[in-house]
Formats: C-alpha cells, sequence, structure tokens
C-alpha cells in the first residue's frame, strides 16, 4: 500500500527550471544578469528595450514552474527535484523520461551529465534492498544519439541504428547495444565511452553536439528461466536474451534549441539539421501536451525523437522537463523562447 501512495505523489509531468550562474566572460563584458529567482517556483526576466527614440527601458516577464532551481543550486539538488522521487516507481513498470532543454551554452550538458551516475548508483542500491534481492532484477544500459534524424549508438563505434515496431507497438532499435551493469564503476565508463563518441566536428565538440539528441537508458529487467525451448525460439530478440522488461528511465540532453532557427542557413547540410531539430522539439511539445491531457492519440510519428521514445510515453509514465537557461542580458530572446517552450508543456 505504502508504494501505490508513493507512486501517485509523484507528478506526471514536472516541468523544472535552471539558471545558470553568469560565466567568466560575460561577467568580464560587464554583462548584466537579467533574471531574478523569488522562490522556488516563480522568475522575472527583466528584458533591456529600446523606445523609437532610443530611450532604454525595460519590460518585465514573470513564470511560474514546479520548479525554479538558481545559480546556487547544486547538481546534487537538481538530482533530489527531479530523478530521485522517480527511482523507486522503475521498479514499479514505470517509464521515465528526463529531458534537458536550452540554448547552446545554457547547462543541458551539465546539468544532465551526473543525473545518469546519480540514478544508477540509487538503482543499484534498490536492487539489493529485500523487497527486491530476489526478483532476479538487473540493470542495463545503452547510449545513443540523433543527429540530422539518423541514430548511432554511442557505444558501439557510432555503429548507425535503424528503428523498428513490433506486433505490441514496441519501439524496438535495431541493433542498439545494451550492457547488463549491475555495478556504479561499470556505469561510469559507459558514461564516458559514450560522451567520447559523441558527434563532434572540425568546428569543436560543443558546436557539433549542439545538433544531436542524446539518449542514455537505463532499463530494470527481470531476468527469466525459460525452459520451453520452442516458446524460447518464439520470442523476440530481446526475450532471447531471457529477460523481461520492468521499467526504464531515459535521460535527454536535447540539441540546442536555437539550432531549431538554423533552417535559413546557407549551407544545406546545417539547413537540413536545423529542420529535423526544429521538427523534434516541436513534436516532443506536442507529446508531452497531448500526455498531460490524457489523450488517446499521442502524435509521435512527428519526429525520430519522439517515435524512438514511443514506448516511454504509453502506459504509466512519467515525463521530467528541466529547461535550462543564461542568464545574461544577450540571451534575453533565447531565454524568453526556452521558458514559453516550458510554459507550453507544463
Ligand atoms: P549546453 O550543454 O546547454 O550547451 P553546457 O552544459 O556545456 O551547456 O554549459 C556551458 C558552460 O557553462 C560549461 O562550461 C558549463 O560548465 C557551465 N555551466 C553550466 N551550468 C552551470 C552551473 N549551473 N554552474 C556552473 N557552471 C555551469
Ligand atoms: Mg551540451
Amino acid at each position: 500500500k505504502e508504494s501505490t501512495s508513493r507512486e501517485n505523489n509523484v507528478a506526471k509531468i514536472k516541468v523544472v527550471v535552471r539558471k545558470r550562474p553568469l560565466n567568466r566572460k560575460e561577467l568580464s563584458r560587464k554583462e548584466e544578469d537579467i533574471i531574478t529567482v523569488h522562490d522556488s517556483s516563480f522568475l522575472t526576466v527583466y528584458e533591456p528595450k529600446l523606445k523609437v527614440d532610443l530611450t532604454a527601458y525595460v519590460e518585465k516577464h514573470e513564470f511560474c514552474f514546479d520548479a525554479v532551481l538558481d545559480e546556487n543550486v547544486s547538481n546534487d539538488e537538481v538530482y533530489r527535484e527531479t530523478v530521485e522521487p522517480i527511482i523507486p516507481i522503475i521498479f514499479q513498470r514505470t517509464k521515465a523520461t528526463c529531458f534537458a532543454y536550452g540554448q547552446t551554452g545554457s547547462g543541458k550538458t551539465y546539468t544532465m551529465q551526473p543525473l545518469p551516475l546519480r540514478a544508477a548508483h540509487d538503482m543499484v542500491h534498490l536492487l539489493h534492498q529485500p523487497v527486491y534481492r530476489n526478483q532476479n532484477f538487473k540493470l542495463w544500459l545503452s547510449f545513443f544519439e540523433i543527429y540530422g534524424g539518423k541514430l548511432f549508438d554511442l557505444l558501439s563505434d557510432r555503429r548507425q541504428l535503424l528503428m523498428r515496431e513490433d506486433g505490441k507497438k514496441q519501439v524496438c532499435i535495431v541493433g542498439l547495444q545494451e550492457f547488463e551493469v549491475n555495478d556504479v564503476q561499470i556505469v561510469k565508463e559507459y558514461i564516458e565511452r559514450g560522451n567520447a563518441a559523441r558527434s563532434t566536428g572540425s568546428t569543436g565538440a560543443n558546436e557539433e553536439s549542439s545538433r544531436s539528441h542524446a539518449i542514455l537508458q537505463l532499463a530494470v529487467k527481470k531476468h527469466v528461466i525459460v525452459k520451453d525451448t520452442r516458446r524460447q525460439r518464439d520470442r523476440d530478440a530481446n526475450e532471447a536474451k531471457n529477460t523481461k522488461a520492468v521499467g526504464k528511465i531515459s535521460f535527454i540532453d536535447l540539441a540546442g534549441s536555437e539550432r531549431g532557427a538554423d533552417t535559413t542557413d546557407n549551407d544545406r547540410q546545417t539547413r537540413i539539421e536545423g529542420a529535423e531539430i526544429n521538427k523534434s522539439l516541436l513534436a516532443l511539445k506536442e507529446c508531452i501536451r497531448a500526455l498531460d491531457n490524457d489523450q488517446i492519440h499521442i502524435p509521435f510519428r512527428g519526429s525520430k525523437l519522439t517515435e524512438v521514445l514511443r514506448d516511454s510515453f504509453v502506459g504509466n509514465s512519467r515525463t521530467v522537463m528541466i529547461s535550462c537557461i543564461s542568464p545574461n542580458a544577450g540571451s534575453c530572446e533565447h531565454t524568453l523562447n526556452t521558458l514559453r517552450y516550458a510554459d507550453r508543456v507544463k
């Protein structure tokens, strides 16, 4: 009974905003911090504007979210606010997704990178608790990237992956390598390996990775002993490994939201990627909204990203969106765009 009430306490969709501190470059340029976090759910953006006669004035924009984390909040606190409450219900057949959304440089990767490791730590701990000790639960990890509408496995030399839907409308990514990870050190090694494999072009790591979505999944699976070999042969690829999915959590470091506007760029490749990013971020918003309204039809088909996440949005699911914002005046337009997107999702 206790677990049921705990499960109900975790909101189906939670929207969190995180403001980063001004960085050294912004400080040296004497850029102004235009964001004030008033309390744990309320913030104001002071937008610098000019009148026609060029006199300066400030336009105030107020926003309210499930949680607003200011520049003094640590990654530990971010974990406690976002992912920690979800961990126990992953063991009760829940599929959860945690996104970081925002412009390049707003702190998405800084925010997302430590989360899977902390989650794995708590999940491994739970596996060994008396309630689960005899269940034969194991933890599995996979890590891939969506870049220009294509899928690449970050843990097997960037091998390109294809998607397929099975008879039960479960999305299956053909060839995606999954690794059993029953200790935190191994999880750490896989995360580092995957991060090193993220798309980097001649223009520099952050530049290229800002055009891709990185998806790290931690799945709880139950090992089953299948005695009937005929039945075993009939099972799909996943179950051939003698495992049965219990629940999972996906951590998604989204492409820079400003990249979706690269649709008029002179470079053809940049334009194509921009259009793809724009499509996926719009589709994501539509899916989360549909989910929140308990709509029967969820518009997964809108993009590769939402198609991949399809099985995480149906049934018993939880979604956490962490919107990252830069505090400097120069980022005001992007910041307002990010907050409006988050507001629409809420
Ligand atoms: P993004 O992934 O959105 O492009 P990053 O996570 O790479 O942005 O962050 C950009 C820079 O700002 C990095 O150098 C990062 O270390 C720093 N940074 C981001 N968020 C914070 C924060 N909350 N506190 C301190 N530094 C931060
Ligand atoms: Mg990043």
